[in-house]
């Protein structure tokens, strides 16, 4: 349920501070300490899992969804132009804190966010092959 060394447990038990925006029975939302642009927050389910491998199906399904209501208010409230929803698994993705989160974050269009990396066409025999051991069951 709970990781007595996780940050963001400790969040969720009311242990360590932090600013909260959104809470439902399955999750809760709270601002970023480092916002990547105004109105950065984190949405994360109250149950401990690491990653999106290790979460139930329905802390999944919940996170999502109270992503995207978050997302919403920052279009209607915030006046943002769109919304990146971001999800790190793994130390290779960038995650830096273990427990399960969904970045929301606002984006306005003269905001200096850039992509992290340069789009160029694939080498299409790499691209194809790659498929083929993505696809399927
Ligand atoms: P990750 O790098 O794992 O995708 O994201 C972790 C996020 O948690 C970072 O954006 C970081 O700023 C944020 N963060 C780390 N520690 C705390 C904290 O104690 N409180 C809050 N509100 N955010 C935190
Ligand atoms: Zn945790």
């Amino acid at each position: 349920m709970s990781d007595p060394d996780c940050i963001f447990c400790k969040i969720v038990a009311g242990e360590l501070p932090a600013t909260i925006v959104d809470e439902d029975e399955r999750t809760i939302a709270f601002m970023d300490i480092s916002p990547a642009t105004r109105g950065h927050a984190l949405v994360i389910p109250r149950v401990h899992s690491r990653d999106i491998f290790e979460a139930s199906e329905e802390d999944l399904q919940a996170t999502a969804l109270a992503a995207v209501r978050l997302a919403r208010r920052a279009k209607e409230r915030l006046d943002a132009d769109g919304v990146n929803l971001l999800n790190s698994a793994g130390r290779a993705a960038w995650q830096t804190v273990f427990h399960l989160h969904i970045h929301m974050i606002p984006r306005y269009r003269e905001d200096p966010l850039r992509l992290p990396w340069v789009p160029s066409p694939g080498d299409p025999e790499e691209i194809a092959a790659a498929a083929q051991e993505l696809a399927g069951g």
